[in-house]
């Protein structure tokens, strides 16, 4: 699934699409069986003829803009993703749900294997920032300067108190941005054992996580993302950041630093990483 560092990717990926004058949105056949897709053809007809004016991410989502109220709110889910189409009648990826047709190429075309993707429009940006999963949003960890007095406030709530902090790390709205692959490097980075309690974190550990945790989701933007099996940025580029997970992905391999196995353990249901030696 797409972490924040990828969605950023993304979005500065189809930079290039800014500016472009529509021609339509074309919702294709298949993304009609989804609610997701809900609104209907007739409703995107409305952009012709517009410009996209901005593309802005909060968290995971990427946040259409065009010049006009009406916003539209994308998620990539656990497999969508853009495409640049550089070539005339160039063939659409399989499952293609959406294409965004200019007056000149690159077009762009949404793909979502797994459907877990969303493309709505909402009547204008306030009605977004609204919408529940980004008005409960946490701090962006993306942002150039990580605010640590507000991470220290958010993650001493009582609510978090008696979980593992591994778990802790994946809710939205304590950072948002964090996925899987990033919640293990984090407290790899910051030598936090991800079964500890959060009650169980000194001051010193609250504070190095918050660094760690930003450090290590600027350092995979810079690295243009995680590519396991999907992602791709949508110029086509692969990103190089799983060539300095230290621990992501690497039961039983040895540690860089100690040398000793990478264990795992399974938090709420999803994987995390860590070395019992390094991270206490
Ligand atoms: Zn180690």
């Amino acid at each position: 699934m797409p972490e924040g560092p990828e969605v950023e990717c993304v979005r500065r990926s189809l930079k290039s699409i800014i500016g472009k004058k529509i021609q339509r949105i074309h919702l294709t056949e298949l993304s009609q069986k989804y609610r997701k897709y809900q609104n209907r053809q007739t409703q995107f007809d409305q952009f012709s003829g517009h410009q996209i004016t901005n593309i802005e991410r909060i968290g995971k989502f990427l946040i259409f803009k065009f010049g006009k109220r009406e916003v539209i709110l994308n998620h990539l889910g656990m497999s969508g993703n853009w495409l640049l189409l550089i070539k005339k009648n160039q063939i659409l990826p399989s499952h293609s749900k959406v294409s965004i047709e200019f007056e000149t190429l690159p077009n762009v075309v949404f793909y979502d294997t797994r459907n877990f993707g969303q493309f709505k429009i909402y009547e204008d940006y306030n009605s977004v920032l609204q919408h529940q999963p980004i008005r409960k949003m946490g701090i962006d960890g993306l942002l150039a300067t990580f605010p640590i007095d507000e991470f220290l406030l958010r993650i001493n709530k009582r609510n978090y108190a008696n979980r593992e902090i591994g778990s802790v790390l994946l809710d939205q709205k304590l950072v948002a941005g964090i996925g899987n692959i990033y919640k293990s490097e984090s407290l790899a980075l910051a030598n936090i054992n991800p079964t500890r309690l959060v009650i169980t974190l000194t001051d010193e550990e609250r504070c190095k996580l918050g660094f760690a945790i930003s450090k290590t989701l600027h350092k995979a933007v810079e690295s243009m993302g995680s590519t396991f099996s999907s992602f791709r940025t949508p110029d086509g580029g692969e990103g190089s950041a799983q060539n300095w997970h230290q621990v992501y992905g690497k039961k039983d391999k040895k540690c860089n630093n100690c040398g000793s196995k990478i264990r795992r353990v399974v938090q709420d249901k999803r994987s995390t990483f860590y070395c019992p030696e390094c991270q206490l």
